[in-house]
């Protein structure tokens, strides 16, 4: 078999070198006639294909992803053309992209620039989502309260956008959203959301926004940003926005140091960290984070046993999270103020607030929350003596923790059933 083997390679060969003139000529002609056919094959095939669409748009966004998508507008971009021939030979779906009808010329779409974290709720919600309906209508403000994402890894939950431009024209962005994270069920890796075209104006302002608040995927991502800002005639201090980063950082650590004692019990220290990490925040005007600052030197106090301090600290907690309308930390916030009150022994309105947490952790969805409100409810019941309320709040607790497959609370639950 090998001796066949070799036989044919050296026929092949010989052929090769014996061939005269006229047959590489014909070969030639082969193959050109070959590569012509490819192409009249692929150019019927597409004119074929857009005669079977309707709404081209519609189609060339759906292309990569099947699931609802926002259309494009492409008054000046076009997103509907796609790359030449060769390129869709490799890919049968094609490869789409916006294109500058005015340069007649592919726009390059950079790599992310900016990321938004966003909760569960956006990934399974994704277009009908409130904030990707507010971005897809450029309504930049709801990135005012956004903040940096800590990881670019896919388990956090985010919203990330890139930006493109034509090169040689003075034309407007045309902007590419996905979503990425990890639900219970599967990683979304990149699922896009929206492709669209916005003016300098409002580019303008999604980038003055994104810088303020840090958004941006890294350092050269932030100078990109920072040179649209400037090509576009911001009038920002861009040397100042930078400042101010630095001071939030250094905030952020005292404040990471403050909850570090406070594990320790080194109370006196955290409660000057924190301290210290509120006053910057104050100056800086960032409300999630001294909100955030209240509720740790709420709980150094906690820790402390002065629950008078703890409760007023609480409090302006939860006021700043109720003026942001963030529901999740409202939710912490009404927990930790029912378990002030059940340590005041004022059973009943340890019950309200806990019933509070729980009613916001129900709409949210969130099953370790609810966990936690049926565990507390549990417990306020069981100290109020009313059993078959206990029982009932601890057995969904119980379900619950099953479902989360947390097995130690798990097992503190059976407990607290079996002594009832
Ligand atoms: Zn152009």
């Amino acid at each position: 078999m090998l001796g066949e083997g070799v036989f044919w390679t050296n026929f092949t060969l010989e052929c090769v070198l014996q061939m005269k003139i006229e047959d590489w000529i014909a070969l030639g002609l082969f193959v050109f006639f070959f590569l012509i056919m490819i192409y009249w094959y692929e150019r019927t095939s597409s004119k074929k294909r857009k005669a079977k669409c309707a709404s081209f748009d519609a189609v060339a966004m759906n292309k990569t992803n099947t699931d609802k998508l926002f259309q494009a507008d492409s008054t000046y971009y076009s997103y509907t053309t796609h790359k030449p021939f060769y390129m869709r030979l490799f890919s049968p779906q094609g490869v789409w992209s916006p294109y500058c009808k005015t340069c007649r010329k592919w726009v390059q779409i950079y790599s992310p620039m900016l990321g938004i974290p966003v909760t569960q709720n956006a990934l399974s919600e994704l277009q009908e989502s409130d904030i990707v309906k507010s971005l897809f209508n450029l309504d930049w403000s709801v990135l005012k309260t956004s903040e940096r994402l800590p990881t670019w890894t896919i388990i956090q939950p985010a919203i990330r956008i890139s930006l493109g431009r034509c090169k040689t024209c003075d034309g407007p962005f045309c902007v590419l959203s996905e979503i990425r994270g990890q639900t219970d069920r599967e990683i979304i890796q990149g699922k896009r959301l929206f492709s669209i075209e916005i003016d300098k104006k409002s580019a303008l302002e999604l980038l003055e926004t994104a810088i303020d608040r840090n958004l941006t995927a890294n350092n050269s991502m932030y100078a990109r940003a920072v040179s649209f800002c400037k090509d576009l005639g911001s009038s920002k201090d861009f040397a100042q926005v930078a400042l101010a980063h630095q001071r939030k950082e250094k905030a952020q650590a005292l404040g990471r140091r403050g909850l570090w004692e406070h594990d320790y019990g080194i109370l006196d220290e955290a409660e000057i960290h924190l301290n210290n990490a509120l006053k910057i925040f104050e100056e800086l005007g960032e409300r999630k984070d001294q909100a955030l600052a209240y509720r740790s030197l709420a709980s150094v106090y906690y820790r402390g046993k002065n629950l008078d301090h703890a409760e007023t600290q609480v409090k302006k907690s939860l006021g700043l999270f109720e003026e942001l309308n963030d529901k999740p930390e409202m939710a912490i916030c009404y927990g930790f103020l029912g378990q002030i009150q059940f340590d005041y022994k004022e059973f009943d309105r340890a019950e309200l607030l806990v019933r509070k947490a729980l009613e916001i952790e129900t709409s949210l969805g969130n099953n370790r929350g609810m966990a936690k409100g049926y565990h507390a409810l549990g417990a306020v019941y069981k100290a109020l003596d009313k059993r078959e309320r206990a029982k009932d709040a601890y057995t969904e607790a119980l379900r619950l923790y099953k479902e989360l497959g947390d097995l130690s609370l798990e097992k503190a639950m059976q407990t607290e059933l079996d002594r009832l």
